[in-house]
């Protein structure tokens, strides 16, 4: 009889996940040689399968370190576990893939510099010292540079650039950090970086990236190639460089991103925590909105009028090398005018950054994809998107269920779409507004795009019910899928719920600027009874007249007069209210009259108009330069409030109507007795928390139900988000909130997606 430990055994693994262009296979390649087990590995249609045969303590070992130690950018989610009889292998060996294999495999996004990487850039005695390109299997470009699947060299923008000896040897040897990294690369055969002014003429000089430096230095706008698109950068510590660039840029007052070069450097002008540290750290290197520090030391427009500022650490070697010990901060804005989308091809740059623009740095690796950065922030120890985009996508939501192949088009601001793929959902990278055709070449692109990379062949088309939404119209185009409307503020709650694998019915509190209700009016402040295909609309903020429409969002002002007139009549205009005297009598007597004779004047319900009406009323904002920056300076200006409330009050009849009046009436008389509006906002969030749990409780008590999902735009407020989870939670109701994808419309697609589904599979 042969002694236990050498008995062969052979086990398939069946592994599933990001698993392929994350050096798996050489992972279980060393791991099963050091462990002298035989065998094979592949990549498969769905993961990498692996075979084994070898004593049992081994295959067990290999398993363990399987599940524990996997290499940095995999993700596995599952490893199924077959015995097989031995086939008697005399080596391990990793077998090439085969083109039709690869289908249904998950791709991984672009990843931040490696450590490694990083230690090589700098030191003087490696070859791809200072190389701004450097990259191995644990990072570097992926989603931006795939033109198609399989992830290898020829599907890639790297397909140009021929490897030389040096860089081969690395790419084909399975010991090596770069084994089958498919964007290797080094001085003597890869991507070059190089300096233009804007006329396009190259200018001649030893190293651009110490002459773009020099240039930033001195105050100049560069427009530098990244890895998703194009930023506009300046010196963010220089204040005319900033008044420059937002000039040239028609951006006067969204705030603009920075880049430092290190934590410490972050420190100087922000408020650090664990949880941001290690956000900003976290490979994926978004933009962390940080509280601004007393001292902030960068030029006050590069956030002005607001406490926070964004804040990223370089994610490339060439943002490392602008960055290394020269600047506190750069901004780092995207390279694109006003509310296009970001620049990804040279010439394209050039034409369109020129009037922007100083000085290009460019390099000849293409962009595919473009993608922007990713924003979050944390609230309540938790990672909330505010833009989910480089670096996470294209990284599938992972669902509860299987849903059919669907395409979901979103809603119109913050456009993203959705493809699903049995349990996957992929969301797309940020899109933008979907108001030009710019925009929408780009939302059509992306589409196609993650189709063919995904290989996903929708059969079902969801859009919004918006009828003139540009996505809509595609929507109606294509004929060949079942085509799908969902309430915008449906699909809101719905992500949430799929997003947290709950499917049974929720309570749902749906809290935006706008969607296009089921009535044709303009929703936002929304109670929702939501199951996965339908909804009952349990309760929503009194409608109000939007004078001037559209006018109306840009123009906050409108929407105070618009209440006061709700509670006052035509006596508004004799409350002492600071911000009327600055409003004059005519245009006052126009809105009053629009609104009288319903001229122009849709009906709101949405609690992103109320935040505005109430920011203008208390003169923080009466003009808007870009949507929600009333509520916005709302937030920002509120100081916590633990005393007494504003009253409310709603109806009984079905839908519950949410009244606004007793809560403006309060307002008005807090502004009237000089109040402070960092007191009265305080106090008008801590009353709508209170207000919605309430609320929350009557429909308990009617329906059994004892979860609550929040989503919409408002909850981008942290205040709100914070505060009435607590408070929803002291009440013992389950609160649901967005971990994974934007509370705002970045994250409408996911729902939409997962009601199609669902109203498919009920029959329509
Ligand atoms: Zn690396
Ligand atoms: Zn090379
Ligand atoms: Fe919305």
């Amino acid at each position: 009889m042969q002694a236990e430990r050498s008995v062969t055994e052979a086990r398939r693994l069946s592994v599933k996940g990001i698993v392929q262009g994350v050096g798996f296979r050489p992972f279980v390649y060393q791991l099963a040689t050091t462990l002298k087990l035989k065998g094979q590995v592949a990549n498969t249609s769905n993961g990498v399968t692996i075979f084994l045969e070898g004593p049992l303590h081994d295959i067990e070992s290999f398993l363990q370190a399987l599940n524990t130690q996997p290499p940095p950018l995999a993700h596995v989610t599952q490893v199924d576990v077959a015995h097989l009889a031995p086939k008697g292998y005399d080596s391990f060996t990793i077998r090439q893939s085969r083109e039709d294999t690869q289908r249904l495999t998950l791709i991984s996004p672009d990843v931040s510099i490696c450590n490694d990487c990083k230690k090589e850039l700098f030191d003087p005695d490696d070859r791809r010292c200072g190389y701004p390109f450097i990259n191995c299997t644990n990072c570097g470009p992926r989603y931006t540079i795939i033109d198609d699947i399989p992830y290898d060299r020829p599907k890639t923008s790297m397909r140009h650039f021929r490897m030389c000896p040096e860089c081969q040897t690395e790419y084909d040897d399975p010991f090596n950090r770069r084994f089958h990294a498919q964007p290797n690369a080094c001085p003597v055969c890869g991507p070059r970086v190089a300096l233009y002014d804007r006329e396009k003429k190259k200018i001649e000089t030893k190293n651009a990236i110490e002459t773009t430096i020099s240039h930033l230095k001195a105050g100049h706008v560069v427009a530098v190639k990244g890895l998703g698109g194009f930023h506009l950068v300046v010196d963010a510590e220089n204040p005319a460089a900033v008044e420059t660039l937002r000039r040239r840029k028609h951006r006067e007052e969204k705030p603009l991103a920075v880049m430092s070069g290190d934590i410490e450097s972050i420190r100087q002008f922000a408020v650090l925590g664990q949880e941001n540290e290690v956000l900003l750290q976290s490979r994926q290197r978004p933009i962390v909105l940080l509280e601004k520090k007393k001292d902030y030391a960068l030029a006050g427009g590069v956030s002005p009028k607001n406490c926070t500022v964004g804040v990223m650490l370089p994610y490339t070697p060439l943002h490392y090398l602008l960055m290394k010990n020269h600047f506190t901060a750069l901004v780092m804005t995207s390279g694109n005018l006003s509310e296009d989308p970001i620049a990804i091809d040279n010439e394209d740059a050039f034409d369109r950054l020129q009037d922007i623009a100083d000085y290009f740095l460019v390099h000849d690796r293409d962009i595919y994809l473009r993608s922007d950065d990713s924003v979050l922030r944390i609230v309540d120890n938790k990672q909330r998107f505010l833009r989910r985009s480089r670096g996470y996508v294209p990284v599938p939501v992972f669902l509860k269920t299987r849903l059919k192949p669907i395409l979901a088009c979103g809603a119109e601001l913050k456009n993203t779409v959705c493809l699903t793929r049995e349990s996957h959902a992929f969301l797309s990278q940020h899109i933008g507004d979907l108001e030009n055709l710019a925009t929408y070449a780009f939302f059509e692109m992306t589409i196609a795009h993650l189709k063919r990379i995904l290989s996903i062949e929708p059969e079902i088309i969801a859009h919004d019910m918006h009828p003139n939404y540009l996505s809509t119209q595609y929507a109606k185009e294509q004929s060949q899928m079942v085509q799908i409307d969902v309430q915008h503020h449906h699909a809101h709650i719905v992500s949430c719920m799929a997003e947290n694998h709950v499917e049974a019915p929720v309570i749902g509190l749906a809290f935006d600027g706008t969607g296009y209700g089921s009535d044709g009016r303009l929703w936002g402040g929304e109670v929702l009874i939501a199951r996965l295909d339908r909804f009952e609309r349990a309760a929503h903020l009194a409608y109000t007249p939007m004078p001037g429409g559209a006018a109306a969002i840009k123009e906050p002002w409108r929407m105070a007069v618009s209440y006061l007139y709700g509670v006052y009549g035509k006596d508004f205009v004799n409350r002492r209210l600071p911000f009327l005297d600055r409003l004059n009598d005519s245009s006052l007597k126009i809105m009053v009259e629009m609104i009288e004779k319903d001229i122009n004047s849709p009906r709101t319900s949405s609690l992103g108009r109320f935040f505005d009406g109430i920011a203008a009323m208390l003169g923080i904002r009466s003009h808007v330069a870009f949507e929600g920056q009333a509520a916005m300076e709302l937030e920002m200006a509120a100081e916590t409030w633990t005393g007494d409330l504003y009253e409310y009050a709603w109806s009984s009849e079905e839908p519950v109507l949410v009244d606004p009046h007793p809560i403006i009436t309060g307002v008005v008389r807090d502004i009237e007795k000089g109040v402070p509006s960092s007191m009265v906002s305080g106090k008008f969030h801590a009353t709508l928390m209170a207000m919605f749990t309430d609320l929350c409780q009557v429909i308990r008590k009617k329906t059994g139900l004892s979860r609550v999902a929040l989503s919409g735009g408002c909850f981008q407020n942290a205040i709100l988000l914070s505060g009435l989870s607590k408070r929803l939670g002291e009440r013992g109701f389950h609160v649901l909130t967005h971990e994974k994808v934007p509370a705002n419309d970045g994250g409408i697609a996911l729902g939409q997606a997962v009601i199609a589904d669902a109203i498919v599979r009920r029959g329509g």
